[in-house]
């Protein structure tokens, strides 16, 4: 008797138990159709969003580290150039263009150190066809710690074109902005340096024309000084201008000879002698056993830059002396011509990019920055190099090098 309601508590218990479970599992299935749902709607959004991975411009892949073949998956070899699947790396080398080996000898360098967790992304530019088309592909992977210590690992292959057309075309607009910058800034220095002599001309020629018997003798001396001093700055300026709108002048236009370096330096030092400020001791120095020696040069474009060389110096050298000289280099068979001041000096910051377009250590200081860039597109055409020692608030030292010409060797 007591049998029976147990029975039935037991029947009750497991109908509930069966009820609640068939409940959960309901639920359950609801979920998981939910997510599986949901699972295909991001595949076929993915899909959608890379319509690469139908077209062949999107690969996986695998590198087996024992063997070194590279494996693309899937269909991509149907739908692509690559016609095949498997890559061992001197064939997949083949495909390269000459401008990405480097990067690519340098990748399977690393392969070595394959084993360190790390992301690589490289850009290669490969043909399928001989080398009559080329397209650029990025092979991307990523090894954590543990893939690195897998024999395999994989990746992604993509062809990047498009990018790489984009960031062709974004480079040259960069390039042109960086002219328009260029010329703006160019000619706001030429208005502003130009302005300034000329007025000073105008003003101090008015002066002595209108007004001369009210200045004495000195006073007058001084006006006509002023007057020459901004000419030679003008003049100079106008050389500068000249140069850098003719850099096809200075691609064509080189007299080229054999010259001597002593008469050249002697010409150079008489005609500055006569512009050197009174106050700084002006020397000439030749080698003390007073040799001579022949270059092979324009020698006019010489003296052009010897004459900026000293220009500056006279700028920016307020006492003691600037020499003019010149001395062999015997190791390199090389001739140098220099000249030294003692003026303010340049850091060793600026030394680096002084002779670089535009460049003025005071932006306030008069000049449009183009001399020593001049100077050096002018030193390197013919074939000689160009450079600067200094030191901050002792006085700098700018030469110029040109291989020794002796002529009885040379025929
Ligand atoms: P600019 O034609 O305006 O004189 P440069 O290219 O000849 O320009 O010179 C660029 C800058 O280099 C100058 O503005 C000046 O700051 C610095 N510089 C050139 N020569 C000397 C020198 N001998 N001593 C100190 N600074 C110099």
């Amino acid at each position: 008797m007591i049998l029976l309601p147990v029975i039935i508590i037991c029947i009750i218990a497991l109908s509930a138990i069966i009820f609640f479970y068939a409940m959960i599992n309901k639920h359950l299935l609801a979920q998981l159709r939910a997510k599986k749902g949901e699972l295909k709607a991001a595949k076929e959004a993915a899909l959608e969003a890379l319509p690469g991975l139908n077209d062949g411009s999107v690969a996986t892949w695998v590198i087996n580290r024992r063997n070194m073949v590279m494996t693309f998956l899937g269909d991509f070899t149907q739908k692509s150039e690559f016609k095949k699947a498997d890559w061992d790396i001197p064939n997949f080398r083949r495909l390269c263009h000459s401008c990405c080996l480097d990067v690519f000898d340098k990748w399977i360098g690393v392969y070595s150190h394959l084993y360190n967790p790390i992301c690589r992304r490289m850009r290669f530019h490969l043909s399928c066809d001989g080398g009559k088309t080329f397209h650029w592909w990025e092979l991307i992977y990523k090894l954590n710690e543990t893939t690195s210590k897998d024999s395999k690992f994989y990746g992604i292959f993509v062809n990047v074109d498009k990018i790489k057309n984009m960031e062709n075309e974004i480079d040259d607009m960069r390039q042109k902005m960086y002219d328009v910058e260029l010329k703006e800034t160019f000619l706001a220095a030429i208005n502003h340096d130009l302005r300034t002599p000329l007025n000073a001309i105008a003003g101090f020629a008015n002066l002595l024309s209108e007004q001369y018997d009210l200045f004495v003798e000195e006073e007058r001396k001084q006006f006509a000084d002023i007057v020459k001093s901004n000419s030679e700055t003008m003049l100079k300026l106008l050389d500068d201008v000249y140069t850098l709108s003719g850099e096809d002048i200075i691609k064509v236009n080189y007299k080229m000879r054999s010259k001597s370096v002593r008469e050249l330096i002697d010409v150079i030092y008489q005609t500055n002698k006569i512009i050197c400020p009174s106050h700084i001791d002006f020397i000439l120095s030749h080698p003390v056993d007073d040799h001579d020696a022949n270059i092979y040069v324009d020698p006019k474009r010489v003296e052009q830059v010897i004459n900026n060389f000293l220009s500056n110096s006279f700028k920016f050298t307020s006492t003691g002396s600037i020499t003019l000289g010149w001395r062999d280099i015997t190791d390199t068979k090389e001739i140098e011509l220099y000249v030294s001041d003692t003026g303010i000096g340049i850091t060793e910051e600026n030394q680096k990019r002084i002779f670089d377009q535009f460049f003025k250590v005071n932006e306030q200081a008069h000049g449009t920055g183009l001399g020593l860039d001049s100077c050096k597109k002018i030193v390197e055409k013919q074939d000689g190099t160009i450079g600067v020692e200094s030191t901050y608030g002792r006085g700098s030292t700018f030469y110029c090098r040109f291989k020794r010409y002796d002529e009885e060797e040379e025929n």
